[in-house]
């Protein structure tokens, strides 16, 4: 397949805004240069979009196997393609769990067969993610597994934690840990705090995520991994991440959209489309988080999707399950509520989405170059329009930002040099 996208207005690796054509051959940018003049299979007009490189995700929930009525490998992938994702990774908070080699061939093999964007699968670090032995990691790694997590739950044992590091260091692997103490959840549905208090629901302390973090990244020390911290939500967790870096250790953080945008304040009542773990938290925590993105104490953002039915989300707020969908609002949300109001620039947002996830995982991708793989999307950001879950592929319709008006929308994801998503074409 070869494309051609004329007139692209990019972003180069040196930030500097750029004009011309770009050529893709077999996967591959093999040239940027104005009016190029070729035969190709497609010619695409970029003129008035911004064309980025695709963006990663590492860390989204696709729920297949055995969650395939919230969403499936290949759903919550045309999903990604759709809000502009080339690469997601796959937590493993799956039925059955990949935790050995056997069901990590399964996975890969699924992926191969069904997914739209290129899929980066989580093994966990123990059997069925209950924190009671250690999987198989150098199996695991060889089966294909991007890196270690319990994404869900916490893994409370220190002892546990540190040989889990021990082993993901010796595999030149990371931990990615979703951090919580158990013993402080305290059957909580919502932060502790305001919003907790009117309306009479048991919270979760932010030292219950705070705690963990600060532990781990002791162990990490100790033990010379890569540990990288899942949604981080808690300005007593960005502090802690903040005085890790500094003393040299290899933590890197990762925030959600929602948990830059949202605080409990914004939570208009008991409706579980409000309902995530981490919780929203105040508003003085949200304004950490920004502060923690901007100074680098955070390395990317990362949506924690994750879908599931009006049913289960009908439950309410302290019996639904935990979590909301953000495949396909992230860039379109983001934008207006960051770059036109000058939080950050529109090359950092992009950055924060490609180059530094990458970057924090050594991953040849993010960058619009000769020889890049060619993952692009191609954004119109002039496009305003309110978000609307009926329009959504993913599954899941589980979002709080249902009506907001925002811009940015992709209009074309190109994944590995073909044309996975198109709007108007919805099964590209
Ligand atoms: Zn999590």
């Amino acid at each position: 397949m070869k494309l051609l996208i004329q007139n692209a207005s990019y972003i180069a690796s040196n930030g500097e805004k750029k004009q011309s054509d770009i050529l893709i051959e077999d996967g591959v940018i093999t040239k940027i240069e104005e009016n190029i003049k070729t035969a190709v299979d497609r010619k695409i007009d970029g003129a008035g979009l911004l064309t980025a490189p695709g963006f990663i995700d590492l860390h989204i929930h696709l729920r297949e196997p055995g969650g395939e009525k919230k969403e499936t490998i290949a759903t919550g992938t045309l999903a990604a393609a759709r809000g502009g994702f080339t690469t997601v990774a796959a937590m493993p908070n799956t039925r059955p769990v990949p935790d050995t080699k056997e069901q990590m061939d399964w996975l890969m093999q699924r992926i191969e067969d069904t997914a739209k964007v290129r899929v980066l699968p989580y093994a966990s670090i123990t059997t069925r993610q209950l924190g009671k032995e250690l999987t198989d990691f150098h199996a695991l790694k060889q089966a294909g597994a991007f890196a270690f997590t319990d994404d869900g739950v916490g893994v409370q044992s220190a002892d546990m934690m540190l040989q889990a590091m021990q082993l993901a260091a010796k595999e030149n692997m990371a931990i990615v840990a979703h951090c919580e103490e158990n013993t402080l959840i305290h059957k909580g549905s919502v932060h502790e705090g305001d919003f907790s208090k009117k309306h009479s629901l048991n919270g979760i302390p932010s030292v219950c995520e705070s705690v963990q973090i600060a532990r781990d990244v002791l162990l990490a020390e100790a033990a010379g991994c890569h540990y990288h911290v899942c949604h981080i939500s808690t300005k007593e967790s960005v502090r802690v991440v903040k005085d890790a870096k500094r003393a040299g250790i290899h933590v890197t953080a990762e925030v959600t959209p929602h948990h830059l945008l949202l605080s409990e304040d914004d939570i208009p009542g008991l409706d579980a489309n409000y309902k995530m773990n981490p919780p929203l938290r105040s508003a003085s925590d949200r304004d950490a988080l920004i502060e923690g993105l901007l100074d680098g104490t955070i390395d990317f953002i990362a949506t924690d999707h994750a879908p599931h039915t009006a049913e289960e989300k009908a439950a309410g707020m302290e019996l639904a399950p935990f979590g909301i969908v953000g495949l396909e609002t992230a860039f379109p949300l983001l934008y207006p509520h960051l770059v036109k109001k000058n939080v950050l620039t529109l090359e950092q947002l992009i950055d924060f989405l490609t180059v530094k996830p990458a970057e924090a995982f050594g991953l040849p991708l993010g960058k619009i170059e000769i020889g890049a793989t060619a993952d692009l999307v191609l954004i119109n950001l002039n496009e305003e329009r309110s978000i609307n879950p009926e329009e959504f592929l993913s599954k899941g319709k589980n979002t709080p930002f249902s009506g907001w008006d925002v811009s940015g929308w992709p209009e074309m994801t190109i994944a590995g040099g073909e044309i996975v998503w198109e709007k108007g074409c919805v099964t590209a």
